[in-house]
């Protein structure tokens, strides 16, 4: 299993970084976990947006999203005539994504098939979810093939039960949003994100093999959120970056 980072930008983008959006890649399969504003763009490094075998949008706040707009354009339009197969979509409440796609698209079924958020297999890979505790409802997403397993955060507060959800994954992709502990800054507000400590903490409980720090804000200092997080999980931490690949 391959991950890909295209884009790892909180909450917005950031010069030459997109927001959030992963390619995790198996037996030939494209798996892509959200697709944030700009996504689309950077995506195109690593593949054709039309060879997308399936895409699981976390949850609906834009930087997750928003680039499902434009995808609808690219993957039926190609002047080389190659219209790939409605593209499975799996998002957790359809309608509010459906309602803007309509306005851009006139036959939605023939670009995307959109699927309710449930676990099962998709392609090579078996997919489990859990909710998160983020404003709007998010799913943490925990993939695994052929023994190796890699698991998401999405967008969340700190919840005990997913310290189970993510036990024993070799990689651990964890939303690093705020400052860690010691800055001695405002503590975070509740229900929203998770700081920089709180990211090796779920790492160091869940027994990850290894932690991949993500969507830390362009504003931030990228390293300190990563040294942070690294200090308390005890294993290798390294900051998510475009183009990061990490095999596992
Ligand atoms: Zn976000
Ligand atoms: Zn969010």
């Amino acid at each position: 299993m391959r991950l890909t980072v295209v884009g790892c930008a909180g909450s917005f983008p950031g010069p030459g970084v997109a927001c959030s959006s992963y390619l995790v890649e198996f037996d030939g399969f494209r798996l892509l976990l959200d697709l944030g504003n700009g996504a689309l763009g950077a995506l195109q490094s690593f593949c054709d947006p039309r060879d997308v075998d399936a895409l699981v949008i976390s949850h609906l706040h834009g930087d997750h999203w928003l680039d499902v707009v434009p995808l609808a354009y690219a993957r039926p339009h190609h002047p080389d005539g190659r219209v790939p197969d409605p593209l499975p979509l799996y998002v957790p409440d359809a309608g509010p994504l459906t309602t803007v796609l309509r306005r851009d698209v006139d036959r939605l079924q023939a670009v995307f098939d959109v699927r309710p958020i449930a676990d099962g297999v998709i392609g090579p890979f078996a997919v489990r979810f859990h909710r998160t505790d983020h404003p709007v409802a998010t799913y943490a997403i925990r993939v695994e093939a052929q023994g190796r397993s890699m698991g998401y955060t999405a967008d969340t507060a700190w919840l005990d039960p997913l310290v189970e959800f993510f036990s024993g994954v070799d990689l651990l992709l964890a939303e690093a949003t705020f400052p860690p502990d010691d800055d001695h800054v405002a503590p975070p507000p509740p229900g929203l994100h998770l700081n920089a400590s709180e990211a090796g903490e779920f790492a160091r409980r869940a027994g990850a093999r290894r932690l991949v720090v993500t969507h830390i804000p362009p504003w931030a200092d990228v390293e300190r959120h990563r040294a942070a997080a690294e200090k308390i999980f005890g294993g290798p931490t390294i900051a998510a970056r475009p183009a990061l690949r990490v095999d596992l």
